[in-house]
């Protein structure tokens, strides 16, 4: 007796791509106009200075109020209480959170700046009516305590691991990313397998002009930048069903399962299973994948005895 399977493998991303700062060129990093208040409290470095004498030769960055958003109210998820914080200490929280801190540097400023964009976002869309934005990844931006980062961290490595997290934010103070000399939404995720998508494909709605499709080389050494979900007909068929159901496939028929359509980026758009054409978005939540960006492969095995 023989028993089809069904791979879907799906590549999903890691790294720390920033989709929105290489895709659009009126797009800009930007400083606010009270930027030699916040560096002189920080002590920030030379680094930083330089930024900001390229900086202040551009009118429409000076106009950017940043000094609006010195603090913020976060939201700790697990307890319900709000919590006011200085912006750049919060970022500190947020960044250690994000990515590890044995990154590269740049890759961790890079990240300061997305999440500093998103933070100020965040606070100019609000989400939560009493706090800007809140501490769980799934909804706002992931944070995690100083005290509980330092001690998932070797003891040897702390102190070290620590100052690099404050640094690049010390070194990135005051910049985010703007389009239209507004807050960017700047989204971000760890891997996009190799090309970006719009958030359109993904979420519906009108998307946002500086969100393009790119690519993102040099990400296919990340651990996770595959991966692979295996079923059997049954099994296929019966996480189908808990959303369809009155599904049917003929298995024995090789156009009875297949992917209709791809988006520009080259996730599944469109994929039929028997009687139902279904996004790729909704396979992937059916099926629990990683990503839309799968290709599904049948395979012949003979049962065991
Ligand atoms: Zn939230």
């Amino acid at each position: 007796m023989r028993k089809f399977l069904i791979y879907f493998f799906a590549f999903v991303f890691i790294c720390f791509i920033l989709p929105a700062i290489f895709t659009k060129q009126d797009m800009q990093v930007s400083a606010s106009s009270n930027e030699n208040q916040e560096k002189k409290e920080e002590n920030s470095s030379n680094n930083a200075t330089n930024d900001r004498a390229n900086i202040e030769t551009n009118d429409e960055i000076n106009n950017y109020e940043y000094k609006n958003y010195g603090t913020i109210k976060l939201l700790h998820k697990s307890t319900g209480e709000t919590q006011e914080v200085k912006l750049d200490t919060y970022l500190c929280n947020v960044v250690s959170a994000e990515m590890p801190a044995t990154y590269e540097l740049e890759a961790l400023k890079a990240q300061a700046i997305v999440a500093r964009t998103y933070t100020i976002y965040k606070i100019k869309n609000k989400k939560h009516n009493e706090a800007d934005i809140c501490d769980d990844s799934t909804c706002c931006q992931a944070w995690i305590s100083k005290e509980d980062r330092l001690n998932k961290w070797d003891e040897g490595k702390r102190q070290e691991n620590w100052q690099k997290i404050v640094q690049c934010v010390k070194e990135t103070a005051g910049k985010i990313i703007t389009y239209n000399n507004e807050p960017i939404n700047a989204f971000f995720h760890s891997n996009s397998g190799g090309t970006t998508e719009v958030p359109v494909n993904v979420w519906g709605g009108t998307g946002y002009p500086y969100l393009q499709v790119v690519e993102t080389s040099g990400e296919d050494s990340y651990s996770q930048y595959s991966s692979e979900a295996e079923f059997t007909n049954e099994e296929l068929l019966n996480k189908l069903e808990e959303k369809y159901q009155d599904i049917t496939i003929d298995f024995n028929n090789q156009d009875d399962i297949k992917i209709l359509e791809h988006t520009d980026s080259g996730r599944v758009k469109t994929v039929k299973f028997g009687n139902h054409e279904i996004s790729g978005v909704e396979a992937r939540t059916i099926l629990n994948l990683r990503s839309a960006n799968f290709e599904i492969i049948k395979e012949e095995r003979k049962n065991k005895i």
